[in-house]
Parts: C-alpha cells; structure tokens; sequence
C-alpha cells in the first residue's frame, strides 16, 4: 500500500476511550473525518470483522477505513503512549477495561456479564438477547486484579475467596444511573463472578410494546383491572415475567392506589410504589412479606414469586379479602399453572374461585430485518409437531450483518397464552377435570406454539428460535 501523506485529525473523544493497549493491539487510531469518527486500522483483519470488535467495546458503529502500516505506526506512537508491565499500570488499565465492559454491555442492551476461570485464561461473555456470546479474553494473571476490583465496588469481602458472596455496585455516569447486582461463586479455577445488569428504569417498558395483540392485550387488561383475584405469569426464567409485571403496575399505579411489592432482586423502580426486597437470611420471605403487606392496606400486592403452598395460601387469602395480587410462577402453560397449584396442595375450589388469569409466555428473538434470509420451508419434524400450517410454504432464517453484530438476530418480543378464568371455566377447576382441550379449542384459546407459528409466517422469527424455545413444552 502507498504511503499516505494527508493530514488526519485524532478524535480526542475517542482517543479517551481506547486504552493504549488495545490501540496496539487492535491497530487502529481515531480519526475525525467530516464530523464523523472513522478509525483507521492496519492489515492484520478485515475491516467488517474489526468494525464489529469496536462496536462491542465502543457500544456504537463506527467506520473502518484501511491505512498503510508505516502510517498507522507514526499515528500510533504519536498519539498512543505505550506502557505495560508495571502494576500501577495494570491497575489503571483494570479499573478502565472493567468500566468500559460495564458501560458496553449495558448500551448494547446485555442483560448479564460472565466472569469465568479456567486453567490458563479468563473469559468474560455477555448476555444478549438471552444468549451468551464471548467479549473478550484476558491472561489468568490479569483476572485477579478485575475480580477484586468488582468484589471490592459491591461491598464484599476480598479475602474471602471460598464461599459463594452476594453484592450490589450502583454505577453513575453523567447521563444514567444504574444498579448491578453481584454474584460471587468459588470454582475449580478460581472466582467466578456474574453481574446482573438492573435497568431500574421504566420508562420505556409500555404494556402495548411487549408484544400482545390488540385483542390479548383488552383480555389481559381486564384481567389485571379486577379490585381483587389473582393474575399469574408463568414461564422459564428469562421470559420476560418481571417486565410484563412492571408494565402491569405502570398501568395501575395511580394517586388513588396503594401498591406494595416484594421481590429478588428489585428489577425496576417505580416511583409512588413501595418495594421491599426479599431477604430470606433474616426471615424475610414472601409468605412473611404477603402477611405483613395485608396491615398495611394495599390495593395491590406483587409478589416475585409463588413457589410453595404456604405463599400460594397467602395470596388467596390477600384476594379473598379485597386485593389484587399479581405474581409469576414456574409452569410452562397457563393451564399448567392450575395444575401446579393443585399439586402444591392449594384447594382447587379457591383456585376458581381467586383466580382471574392466567398467563404464559415467552420471550422470542426478532430476526435481524437488515440480513434474514428467505428460504423454502422443508416438512420436517417440526412442522408435524407443531401443526404448522400447511400454506406455509417459506420462512425466514438468521443470517448476521454488522447491523445485528452477526447474531441474526436483533432484540425480542413476547408471546402469550392468555387463559381468563371464566365461569365455565372455574367450574371445570371446581370439578378437577384434567382434560379441558375441548374448552381451549372452543374458547380459542391460542396457545404459546400457535403465536410462535404467527410469528414464523409474518417473517418476524426463525423456526430455530422458536423450536428451541418450545421444545421443552
Ligand atoms: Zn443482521
């Protein structure tokens, strides 16, 4: 390549943002270029591929442009001090890289950060889009310095190494506050440590963004408008419950309505409703919570989770004395979370006579608009177990662009099953009757597979996805 002997302007912004040894390492330099950042890069990679190592450190786009390596070197040397080695150096470095990772993951949308040991290196993932994908990799010697460097930020103890600990950091930045919580787990190769990245903020969590349709989300607000019943969610963790629920309180919250909830971790915070965080250690648990929630005279309880039958009762007795209670339980459908409280012992005839509905659902990732493919669907095995429609004659696949960071895919909506206890219905519980496919079918009750398949046919998701998902049903 000729050697290039235009002027260029450094992006001072960037250049802050870049340790010295990742400028070395990546061989790139900043560059301002008509009030757009553009960075420069070598001939060690493609560009695509660099452009997509920038975008998950940097949590934004930016451009690659290719440069003769004696002229990256100049920029470089002029521009970046190299220094390694010496602790004081690694120190800062550390206390650099792990803000940078924090604030990456939290703008690229990540939910989770995995800190992992292993014999000679380190890795660290993030969580997107409820799936784990590698960040970065960094030498066994350099893990000790970030791991002590959370453990120290959340308040735990640095020497004690050999027992599971529990944390919390607040991280504040100039535009945005948030809350990390910390989880500390002592493996073969050292700590493994697991920060749970908390939005807190609700302001762009709405009820009609979720994913319900206009006429799901008129039977699910009826549900939830009730003075008093139960509303349950069920789904694997990860589904999106809390979300929903959230929403749900959005919604309801109002002036003239108390609203106390326990939970754990607190997710989100919102503003006029009292939340408490459970805290088994000192006797702090939901049955305890529910009881107490009823002295102080709310309207609505939510309540994290219904795990057992002693929680289950209490949230009866909430109802049956004039509130609403809203909680999530661990079934795969809405009819198995009828089933799941008749097995914890809870009395079928209060089950109709509390609850108002019951929800499933799951949460499914969007293909990427900018790369999915279009291709001939084959009659296969899924197809026969989930009744796919018989016009459905193509669907789309995941591909991956630099746009969704060659995952195929880009962000989630849920699906829902919605089972309104109607009087029919409560009868069939009152009775025990176990098989009420009649019903559903007469009902048109659309189950989680049947949304999936919608999904499939309007282009939104994959049948990978979806079969995934669905194949523990
Ligand atoms: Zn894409």
């Amino acid at each position: 390549m000729i050697r290039d002997t235009r002027t260029y302007i450094i992006s001072v912004a960037l250049q802050q943002r870049i340790s010295a040894e990742q400028a070395y390492q990546y061989r790139i330099v900043p560059i301002e270029e008509q009030g757009t950042t553009v960075v420069f890069y070598s001939d060690t990679t493609t560009p695509e591929t660099l452009a997509q190592e920038l975008f998950i450190f940097l949590g934004y786009a930016v451009e690659v442009k290719q440069i003769d390596t004696e002229t990256l070197d100049i920029y470089l040397s002029t521009n970046f001090r190299k220094a390694f080695g010496a602790e004081k150096q690694l120190l800062t470095y550390t206390q650099d890289f792990l803000e940078k990772i924090l604030l990456t993951a939290k703008s690229i949308g990540s939910s989770d950060i995995h800190f992992e040991p292993f014999e000679n290196t380190c890795r660290i993932r993030f969580r997107l889009d409820g799936k784990l994908k590698e960040q970065y990799s960094i030498p066994k010697e350099e893990y000790p310095v970030i791991i002590n460097k959370i453990k120290n930020q959340a308040g735990l103890d640095i020497s004690q190494n050999r027992l599971p600990q529990d944390g919390r950091i607040t991280v504040k930045t100039q535009t945005e506050e948030f809350d990390i919580r910390v989880s500390t787990l002592p493996t073969m190769d050292g700590e493994s440590i697991v920060l749970r990245i908390l939005s807190k903020d609700t302001s762009n969590i709405q009820l009609d963004q979720l994913g319900f349709t206009e006429k799901e989300l008129q039977i699910y607000k009826e549900g939830v408008r009730n003075p008093n019943g139960i509303v349950l969610i069920s789904g694997p963790t990860g589904s999106g419950k809390t979300t929903t629920l959230y929403a749900t309180l959005k919604l309801l919250n109002k002036i003239d309505t108390k609203i106390l909830t326990i939970e754990d971790p607190i997710e989100y915070t919102l503003e006029g409703v009292m939340q408490m965080q459970l805290r088994e250690d000192i006797g702090l648990d939901f049955e305890t919570a529910l009881k107490t929630f009823l002295r102080q005279d709310p309207d609505i309880i939510m309540v994290g989770e219904i795990r057992d039958v002693k929680t289950a009762n209490m949230a009866i007795r909430a109802a049956l004395t004039g509130h609403l209670v809203l909680s999530t339980i661990h079934t795969n459908s809405a009819w198995g979370t009828i089933s799941r409280l008749i097995d914890m012992g809870v009395p079928a005839h209060l089950i109709a006579s509390t609850l108002n509905l019951s929800v499933a659902q799951r949460l499914v990732r969007k293909l990427c608009v900018h790369c999915k493919k279009e291709v001939p669907i084959e009659k296969d095995t899924f197809s026969i177990q989930y009744n796919v429609p018989k016009e459905l004659k193509k669907h789309y696949i995941a591909q991956g662009c630099s746009h969704c960071y060659h995952t195929g895919y880009s962000g989630r909506k849920a699906i829902y099953e919605l089972l309104p206890i109607t009087k029919e219905l409560s009868v069939h519980i009152k009775n025990n009757e176990t098989q009420i496919d009649t019903y559903l079918e007469k009902g048109n009750i659309k189950k989680l597979s049947d949304q999936a398949i919608h999904l499939i046919q309007a282009g939104e998701t994959s049948v990978d996805d979806v079969f995934a998902l669905l194949a523990n049903q």
